[in-house]
């Protein structure tokens, strides 16, 4: 690996000597021949089909610009499709592969085959149990604390509940809310809907869910449905809506806005969404007046920091050489921060 970084290196050094002759095809050329040299970073994607994700990706790409050759698939939310891809990226010979698990806990496959193949694994966004990673010395993890988010959002109920006492529809003093979370099992989505109502009661709030948790798995449309069912048999009594994530939030708008609420017009009725991951349309909808705050998920430090890492990986370094990054307590995580986000 390190050989290979000198070979850069002296590639390098000498593309700019033929740049400064002024040969511009010989230094296209020569960019080509450099490339070859250029260190392989292979992505395997859960699902390109995700707006959060999306910026990941863009920003990691844009990162790597020049500095790596990368090689891209799309899990399109299979396990065994990603098991797959995973072979022929360790076929190709990658020198550093970053993986989105479709299902994180099938991350014990995805280590046995890149630690026998002897290739450094980062590990982003969805997050494989600690031990699993640690059976592998040259593994890491790149993400968020999963509690941040909540605790974020139940933060957010306090402000929004403390400026605007008459969400209290009811006047009873209490919060009648809905609670929509991203898939049943997924460590994320568990700690968000945890967190958010536990950090709201933290802050002298009571809290009183109106319905089931509506299991919806991120989706808008699914989302959507649930809320008019909930709204069907609720309506007038739901005070606020609590989402793991702005898709879903998206959808709750749109079932609220069908009946007449949270369509941004004066005096419209108005019950408070929550979303996290501050995608476009979340901050579209906040900005027309149908959605109160999203958190940030910033997706672009996301993918700054598997860039740096990775390309530190594939060049034989340690992970967090001369990095702005440090690992947690775990010694194999970096956690990047949430954000409120408000408009
Ligand atoms: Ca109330």
């Amino acid at each position: 690996m390190k050989k290979k970084f000198l070979a850069l290196l002296m590639a390098s050094v000498m593309m700019l000597g033929l740049a400064a002759c002024g040969g511009t095809d010989n230094a296209e050329k020569d960019a080509d021949a450099a490339s070859a040299e250029l260190p392989k970073v292979g992505v395997l994607i859960y699902k390109y089909d995700d707006t959060y994700i999306s910026t990941v990706r863009n920003a990691l790409t844009k990162a790597l610009d020049g500095k790596a050759v990368i090689e891209m698939q799309d899990g399109k939310n299979d396990q065994a499709t990603q098991n797959d891809q995973l072979d022929v990226m360790i076929e190709k010979g990658v020198d550093v592969l970053c993986v989105n698990m479709v299902d994180a806990k099938a991350a014990s496959g995805v280590v046995e085959k890149a630690s026998a193949a002897g290739i450094p694994t980062i590990f982003f966004n969805r997050e494989p149990d600690s031990d699993t990673i640690k059976t592998y010395d040259k593994a890491c993890f790149i993400g968020t604390n999963a509690a941040d988010a909540g605790k974020m959002q139940g933060d957010i109920i306090k402000e929004i509940f403390d400026e605007h006492p008459e969400y209290d529809l009811n006047g009873d003093g209490k919060i009648q809310y809905t609670m929509f979370q991203g898939e049943p099992d997924n460590p994320e989505a568990i700690a968000r809907t945890k967190y958010s109502v536990d950090q709201a009661v933290a802050n002298g709030l009571q809290m009183e869910q109106v319905g089931e948790t509506q299991v919806c798995n991120w989706d808008t449309e699914t989302a959507q449905k649930a809320m008019e069912a909930i709204l069907a048999a609720n309506e007038g009594k739901v005070e606020l809506v609590i989402a793991n994530n702005d898709g879903m939030a998206i959808g709750c708008i749109a079932a609220l806005s069908n009946i007449g609420y949270n369509t941004g017009a004066e005096g419209a009725p108005f019950v408070p969404v929550i979303g996290v991951d501050a995608t476009d349309a979340a901050k579209d909808a906040i900005s027309k007046g149908q959605m109160s705050a999203t958190v940030l998920q910033d997706g672009e430090a996301m993918g700054n920091a598997i860039a740096a890492v990775a390309l530190n990986a594939a060049a034989g370094a340690d992970f967090l050489e001369g990095t702005e990054y440090a690992f947690d307590d775990t010694g194999i995580a970096v956690r990047i921060p949430y954000a409120p986000y408000k408009g």
